[in-house]
């Protein structure tokens, strides 16, 4: 009997053994637009890295074979340890060995943007592994407000070989660290907060605190150290607590359970009770959320980064299935409506992109000494919880509709194999964490009303005045309601309208002109209610050669 019932044809191929970086061109433009010294050949090598068959598999094995907690071992002790599946420990090795952590914090000049375009380059290949590197990196500012500390931590933070040893820091050549805030009773509300830190005495990093009390989300517990928010008899404090003391003694964290979590899987996301567990202080007594808050502001950027890459990602995959399948007698990216969609989704994914790079510049040039006038500080401030509102945001429609795009093979994981799956999971995650979109656009208005702010902000969308009508209409309207400012409601549409301006001026500057007039066009005239709403006159084909990624031989 022939066991041959069919022939399977007309699936599209792997996605894989892609460069990821030669093939985008967006992501190119954008990087030298914002930092025009960058390494090409660094960046081409990561790319092939990335979109290689070898690194995919590593993304699939640690998102299917996922973290396990061991809380005790056979004898009854607690031993709070996290075992990883062996791909999660290469992946996170490979981002120590990229430094996308804390090394760009000695780079110099461009080592922000850098570091922002191959994480985002990263996020392609895995996001969840970046949840420790991104803490990582985003702790060298807040940490440097204890100097004792910040001097026997920094080498180790920058360090770009990955240590996965549980061993006192001082025995390591590698560190990571998390932060901890969330509660229980309150994630956005700090104030909320009652873990407590009691004064233990003094030594050679400082205060020293005894800390009672617990973290509803502890991301990555097998971090070296985390910052960490509890109440000090000062108020609510920043203090540094290592997983394992100086003397070698286990700090007392104990490791509750892991997180059973739409997605993100390859990551452990904890809960934690702290039993008198040994802590430092980390800048002034009652000043805990501006000092933690300059770990947040960074982890911010890169939810944007992260969700920036994700859309390409999942671009990437739509563009290259609907080349391959066919119906109705052509493939599927010929067919008129499918070519507006995927348009549509390359402009989002071009945009998100120069958003997420120009903030990475002003983080890079406010570090870096290069602000002379102040601007740069401004726009930092300024597009932090702006692109990190809006380009997350967006993400989870977008990942809908690229979805979509694979018909039901985008909707199903089969052994983790479906990455459009996995994508969409991990997609509102950025939005939620590191502040959730109303705290961010919360977070916009007391930015604007910062001395000066009004003009950098004309400064930025001075590239794109008077280009379009729709879009003058729209920047009229936004002064307007930055005059009113009172108006809390209305804050996501301030913020909705600023990200697209300040798009539409990057855009501008370093898209193509099918890109730009296309955002104009569509952004700007109407509500972008789902995607594939592009226009008459809108050229399609120009936007999706663009974005088009191309396999390597
Ligand atoms: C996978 C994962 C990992 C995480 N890892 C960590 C970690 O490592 N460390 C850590 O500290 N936290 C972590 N978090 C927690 C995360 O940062 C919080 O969940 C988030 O900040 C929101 O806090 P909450 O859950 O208490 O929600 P709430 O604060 O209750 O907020 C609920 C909703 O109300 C909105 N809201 C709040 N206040 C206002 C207001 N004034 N006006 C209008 N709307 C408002 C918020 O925007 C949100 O949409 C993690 C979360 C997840 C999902």
């Amino acid at each position: 009997m022939s066991r041959c019932t069919h022939a399977v044809f007309n699936q599209s191929t792997p996605f894989v053994d892609v460069n990821l970086f030669t093939t985008h061109c967006a992501l190119a433009d954008a990087l030298s637009f914002n930092y025009a010294g960058f390494d090409a050949a660094r960046f081409a090598g990561l790319g092939a890295e990335m979109g290689s068959a070898e690194m995919q598999r590593h993304a699939r094995l640690a998102n299917t074979f996922t973290p396990q907690l061991r809380t005790h071992d056979r004898y009854g002790h607690r031993v709070d340890q996290v075992d990883f599946h062996p791909s999660y420990h290469a992946l996170l090795a490979a981002a120590l060995r990229h430094r996308l952590h804390g090394a760009p914090w000695s780079a110099g000049t461009g080592g922000h943007v850098e570091r922002a375009a191959a994480f985002m380059l990263f996020t392609e290949c895995e996001p969840s592994v970046l949840c420790p590197v991104s803490m990582s990196y985003a702790v060298m500012p807040a940490l440097r407000a204890n100097a004792a500390i910040y001097a026997e931590w920094a080498a180790g933070l920058a360090s770009d070989r990955y240590d996965q040893r549980f061993l006192p820091f001082q025995e390591k050549t590698g560190l990571t660290m998390g932060m901890g805030m969330t509660e229980k009773q309150g994630g956005s509300d700090v104030r909320a907060i009652t873990s407590r830190a009691d004064i233990d005495g003094e030594d050679a990093w400082g205060r020293r605190y005894r800390i009672t009390g617990h973290k509803w989300f502890f991301s990555a517990p097998m971090c070296d150290a985390f910052l960490v928010l509890a109440q000090t008899p000062g108020g609510l404090s920043c203090l540094f607590l290592p997983r394992i003391l100086p003397d070698g003694t286990v700090n007392t964290i104990a490791i509750q359970r892991l997180k059973h979590k739409l997605g993100n899987h390859a990551n452990a996301s904890s809960e934690v009770e702290f039993d008198a567990a040994c802590a430092w202080l980390v800048g002034d007594e009652g000043r805990g959320v501006p000092q933690i808050l300059a770990m947040g502001a960074l982890t911010r950027l890169d939810c944007a980064l992260g969700t920036a890459g994700l859309m390409r990602h999942a671009l990437s995959l739509a563009l290259h299935h609907t080349a391959q399948r066919q119906a109705f007698g052509r493939s599927l990216a010929d067919q008129p409506v499918m070519k507006n969609v995927l348009a549509d989704l390359a402009l989002e994914s071009e945009a998100a992109t120069a958003l997420a790079l120009r903030l990475a510049r002003a983080v890079d040039h406010s570090e870096n000494g290069q602000d002379a006038s102040g601007h740069e500080t401004l726009c930092r401030r300024l597009l932090t919880p702006i692109a990190k509102f809006w380009i997350c945001k967006r993400g989870s429609l977008f990942a809908q509709e690229a979805m979509e795009s694979l018909g039901g093979n985008g909707y199903v994981e089969e052994q983790g194999e479906g990455v459009m799956a996995r994508i969409y999971r991990e997609m509102p995650l950025n939005s939620i964490w590191e502040g959730a979109g109303n705290i961010m656009v919360l977070d916009l208005l007391r930015a604007l009303r910062a001395p000066g702010m009004a003009s950098a902000l004309e400064y930025e969308i001075s590239p794109v005045r008077r280009a379009h009508p729709a879009l003058e209409r729209t920047f009229a309207t936004t002064l307007q309601a930055i005059d009113g400012l009172r108006e809390e409601a209305q804050a996501r549409c301030l913020a909705r309208d600023l990200a697209l301006l300040l798009q539409a001026a990057l855009l501008r500057q370093h898209a193509s002109d099918a890109v730009f007039d296309a955002f104009c066009a569509s952004r700007f005239e109407a509500a972008a209610d789902v995607f594939g709403l592009l226009p008459a006159g809108v050229d399609l084909d120009a936007i999706i050669t663009r974005a088009m990624p191309v396999q390597m031989a």
